[in-house]
């Protein structure tokens, strides 16, 4: 059985249940003119165009693609670092797009950020302790001593000593300053975070380690993730769920259990087979692999806007852009080798 659109149960019951629910996303920037001269046409990026997902308190959801596919831009959105173009961002029931003032700063609070590179998001001049604690003083009228107890609390949380508040970002490893980036976005009353490529800079087995802290820590805390990253086999093995996007579009989104078990988008399965060759020894095993480069979202090819690169294209594939279905089990996909009826 096959339904088109998202979400199939959406109201006010189904918002209740879940941390965030988009729907209809889109964020296009200006990307100069076409030709020379003021009066020629404006050209548009298109960031995101037409992007709806949710996800639950406790889950995580993982968000992959090649650059340029608005993965970061998804995230912008949601920290509200940038205003959608139109569309709907609603957190724990409440519409967050035009959030102002005190409503927007108590939203800020709830959805934090860790980043790939942690050495950017903490000043090498300040203790670790008063980098954690910064949220406290900004957001709380929290006494002195109640603000030493709530930092111990995370770094302990973080999986560190108490005792390293007072040192400087410079003395720690590249996993101990994710642990303490870590700690600084759960120390104020955190629902979600967003982890942009937050283990992708680091070695196989502190990734692990990390990866491990973020389960734990969402099992004890209850924590929404958003789990952003290019390699396919780390997200499908953090996240519940996995959401495929490209040229701003989604292509695919299912359980993570499904995905590797059964890639069905043929962009997927490329993604699929980058990060997992047949044979990891054999270098030249591209078969399935997108056979140019990414095109650019200033101009989209038409129709669906992988045909280029596509192995299965069909004829009408570069005319008509494919609807997105849902297929029986939940997951919904874009590609008319899924037509809508
Ligand atoms: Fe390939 Fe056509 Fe599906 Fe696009 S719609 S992924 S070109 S088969």
């Amino acid at each position: 059985m096959k339904g088109v659109g998202y979400p199939q149960s959406a109201g006010p019951a189904f918002e209740e249940q879940k941390t965030l629910v988009v729907k209809d996303l889109v964020k296009h920037f200006p990307g100069g003119r076409t030709g020379l001269g003021i009066g020629a046409p404006k050209q548009w990026v298109r960031a995101v165009d037409g992007v709806s997902f949710d996800i639950a308190p406790g889950e995580t959801l993982g968000l992959v693609g090649e650059s340029g596919c608005g993965k970061s831009t998804i995230a912008k959105l949601i920290l509200r670092l940038e205003d959608p173009t139109s569309g709907s961002i609603r957190f724990q029931g409440r519409e967050v797009t035009d959030l102002k003032g005190q409503e927007l700063k108590t939203y800020r609070r709830s959805v934090q950020a860790v980043f790939q590179d942690p050495y950017s998001s903490l000043s090498p001049r300040m203790r670790v302790h008063d980098i954690i604690a910064e949220g406290l003083r900004v957001h709380t009228d929290y006494s002195k001593s109640d603000i030493r107890v709530r930092v111990n609390d995370v770094l302990t949380l973080a999986g560190l000593s108490p005792d390293v508040g007072r040192l400087y970002p410079h003395e720690f490893s590249g996993g101990q300053r994710q642990r303490i980036a870590i700690a600084k976005a759960l120390v104020l009353d955190t629902k979600m975070l967003v982890l942009d490529e937050a283990v992708s800079a680091l070695d196989v087995s502190i990734r692990a380690q990390i990866i491990t802290l973020l389960k734990d820590l969402q099992q004890e805390l209850g924590i929404a993730y958003l789990y952003i990253g290019h390699d396919l086999a780390t997200v499908a093995h953090l996240a519940n769920r996995v959401m495929v996007m490209y040229l701003g579009r989604l292509l695919e989104l299912d359980e993570s259990v499904e995905f590797v078990r059964d890639p069905k988008h043929p962009y997927t399965k490329a993604l699929f087979a980058a990060a997992l060759p047949s044979n990891p020894d054999d270098v030249s095993d591209t078969s399935e692999q997108p056979n140019a480069e990414v095109p650019t979202a200033l101009s989209p090819p038409t129709g669906c806007h992988f045909h280029p690169r596509c192995p299965d294209a069909r004829e009408h594939c570069s005319t008509q852009f494919p609807e997105e279905v849902t297929l029986s089990g939940g997951r919904r996909i874009s590609c008319h080798l899924y037509p809508s009826r």
